[in-house]
């Protein structure tokens, strides 16, 4: 996408975002509540008009790409609704249908871990079993290029586990991934590039590892003397630092930690100036491209 732009009743939303997301990638959109991440998805997803900008997704507009080029993308939604009274199987099997290249329902099934729910009624699932059947919906037809927005909000820790093993797997075998999420830790693990987006602009594209110039940053270094006072020092050359410490204290350094910022930090020193945006996220929505 270049120059993209969407504007609500006057107030932009999306704000000229330049962003090139390359094949196979697993890329992570973060920012704040109202930030335009998903007005930004919904965009290339073919959802929603934008106002300004070129916008091309699998080699076509959104705006018109067709139902061949719809069938080669996978959206998994925040919910899904009006399954309750079918089951996973059935709902597999019917989304199944409409798709060129589907995969086989029982192999989805354990993909998401569901086999031993595959017949019992949708109504009766867990939330976190739910999330598991919508990304179940969003990898039926073999997408070459899957949407995932906030895939693991209400996941016990160890489905969140699993759930990244189902994700680094499907990019294994090629799928280019879009995800939006609020837990850094997810993008950490997952993403190949983050981008952060806030007040409609991105302010940071780059791998999670050189956000914002973390690999470069000074580290903490703490420890204790052996007094128990606590020390805590900022350096550039942390290794020297321990060598020294380890040298002056005669071997090992009492409750030693080097840390660097995490990338919440980071996340956080790049969107504080716009900390206040999203505060009316909460709008209606309109405007929903049929
Ligand atoms: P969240 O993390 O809360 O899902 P987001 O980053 O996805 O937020 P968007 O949903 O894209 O943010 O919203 C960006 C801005 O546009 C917000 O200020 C929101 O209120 C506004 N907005 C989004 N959709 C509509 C709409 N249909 N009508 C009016 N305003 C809208």
């Amino acid at each position: 996408m270049r120059g993209l732009r969407k504007a609500y009743a006057g107030r932009p939303a999306v704000d000229g975002i330049d962003l090139r997301i390359e094949a196979g990638e697993i890329f992570a959109l973060l920012g704040p509540n109202g930030a335009g991440k998903t007005t930004t998805v919904e965009i290339l997803e073919g959802f929603r008009r934008r106002d300004a900008g070129d916008v091309s997704v699998l080699g076509r507009d959104p705006v018109r790409g067709g139902l061949e080029w719809r069938s080669r993308i996978g959206i998994v939604l925040q919910t899904s609704t009006g399954l309750d009274l079918i089951t996973p199987r059935e709902a597999l099997a019917s989304t199944a249908k409409v798709y060129r290249r589907p995969r086989d329902v029982d192999e989805v099934l354990a993909a998401v871990g569901l086999l031993d729910k595959a017949d019992d009624r949708v109504g009766k699932l867990s939330g976190g079993q739910r999330r598991r059947l919508d990304v179940g919906l969003g990898i039926v037809g073999t997408p070459e290029l899957l949407f995932l927005d906030e895939p693991t909000t209400g996941f016990d820790p160890q489905a969140r586990r699993d759930f990244w093993d189902l994700i680094r797997s499907l990019a294994d075998g090629g799928t280019t991934m879009v995800l939006t999420t609020h837990y850094l830790d997810e993008a950490e693990h997952l993403a190949d590039r983050v981008g952060v987006i806030a007040a409609g602009r991105m302010l940071a594209v780059d791998t999670p590892a050189n956000l914002g110039g973390r690999a470069s940053s000074e580290a903490t270094v703490t420890w204790e003397d052996q007094a128990g006072g606590r020390h805590t020092e900022r350096t550039g050359t942390p290794t020297q630092l321990v060598a020294s410490l380890a040298e002056r204290l005669g071997g090992e350094i009492p409750k030693l930690t080097v840390t660097r910022p995490s990338l919440e930090d980071t996340y956080l020193a790049l969107i504080a100036p716009h900390a206040q945006v999203g505060a009316d996220s909460a709008q209606p929505r309109t405007d929903v491209v049929a």
